[in-house]
């Protein structure tokens, strides 16, 4: 499997270090826990090929319940928010495989093997380790770099090295990404979640880099935006043409006549334009996400919760549905 469709794939993109189709995957995860489903979200969703391994010990599967995960008021129980990750990873276009990562050493080129318990082993161009429990594993890339001691109960342990890779993931080892274990974002799930997309958005900026990109081009966000915003003049293709003259030309690397600056800017065009939906498309995402979430929800909680809900826009009195609300039974007449 190539890295994307872009600019990446014409001849010169040896000269730039792109390794173009040399690998089983774009981008391997080791994880498929916040951190590892995070980043595999955005690589994938960029059209980078991604394997996500998952296996062994987990630290958000010790979770009693989880309550400060933002957007369950009443918190989410960690089956259903682990199974809801790896559908989120699946419909970004991730590949998930239930085996565990035994080691990641370098393969030939600039890549890496990684070889699994029980499959066969796979190549990648990029790795991302999004593992709270252990990073072992990749020792063999880095040594005794990678470990740290750690006192824990009065006893001194070695463990993988929580400052080894930088906020963004990067690490001394080109091509690999360490999303957790890391210092102080392994320690809450939310937390993790934002490092691996940290992550993964370093990886699609260094594989756009690898595509020609350079650093303020590559690092363009992953938005989708309504249509409705758009003024006339920017259904005119031309417009966003001069649009990234204005904003990108002054900081390319190259000649603004180049066959790459124009290969870039067609590039990022394109990726610009399409973040626009318009309204019914809004509409239609709106209702696919509404059934994928409902999918994983309990039946007869789903039932309960449009039941009360119902019961509460039907009451008009405040002080009735106040009593209601705090499941309190109210008294008193009309009631
Ligand atoms: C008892 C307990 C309670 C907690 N309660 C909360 C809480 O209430 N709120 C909160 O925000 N955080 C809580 N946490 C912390 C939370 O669990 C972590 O912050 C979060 O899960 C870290 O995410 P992660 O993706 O880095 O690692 P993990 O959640 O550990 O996910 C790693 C995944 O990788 C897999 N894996 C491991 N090794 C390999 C390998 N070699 N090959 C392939 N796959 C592998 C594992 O099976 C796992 O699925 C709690 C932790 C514990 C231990």
């Amino acid at each position: 499997m190539a890295e994307r469709d872009g600019p990446g794939d014409s001849a010169d993109a040896e000269e730039r270090g792109d390794s173009g189709g040399a690998f089983d995957y774009d981008v391997a995860v080791v994880g498929g826990g916040p951190a590892g489903c995070s980043a595999g979200v955005f690589t994938a969703r960029e059209g980078l090929s991604t394997v996500v391994f998952d296996r062994g010990r987990s630290s958000l599967k010790r979770c009693a319940h989880l309550e400060n995960y933002l957007g369950f008021p009443a918190g989410i129980d960690v089956e259903t928010l682990y199974n809801l990750f790896h559908a989120h990873a699946e419909t970004a276009g991730c590949t998930l495989v239930s085996d565990m990562v035994t080691t990641v050493d370098r393969a030939d080129g600039a890549g890496f093997a990684v070889e699994l318990q029980e499959g066969d082993p796979v190549t990648a161009r990029r790795v991302v380790a999004a593992t709270r429990y252990d990073g072992t594993y990749l020792q063999g890339l880095d040594g005794d770099a990678m470990i740290e001691t750690n006192e824990h109960h009065g006893e001194e342990h070695e463990r993988f090295a929580r400052d080894y890779a930088d906020r963004d993931g990067t690490t001394p080892v080109d091509g690999l990404y360490v999303a957790s274990p890391s210092a102080g974002a392994d320690r809450q799930a939310i937390l993790a979640a934002a490092r691996g997309a940290r992550a993964g958005r370093r990886i699609v900026a260094d594989a756009r880099r690898g595509d020609g990109w350079w650093e303020s081009v590559a690092e363009d966000v992953d938005w989708v935006r309504r249509e409705a915003e758009l003024d006339d003049e920017w259904t005119d293709r031309e417009r966003w043409v001069e649009w990234f003259d204005e904003r990108y030309a002054a900081d390319a690397p190259v000649d603004t006549d180049s066959e790459r600056y124009r290969q870039v800017r067609e590039a990022a065009v394109e990726h610009v334009r399409s973040a626009y939906i318009d309204p019914d498309e809004i509409e239609e995402r709106a209702e696919q996400g509404q059934e994928a979430l409902a999918a994983h929800l309990d039946a007869e909680a789903v039932v309960d919760g449009v039941g009360e809900r119902a019961l509460l826009e039907a009451i008009d009195d405040d002080a009735i549905r106040s009593h209601v609300e705090a499941g309190e039974t109210p008294s008193g007449d009309g009631v």
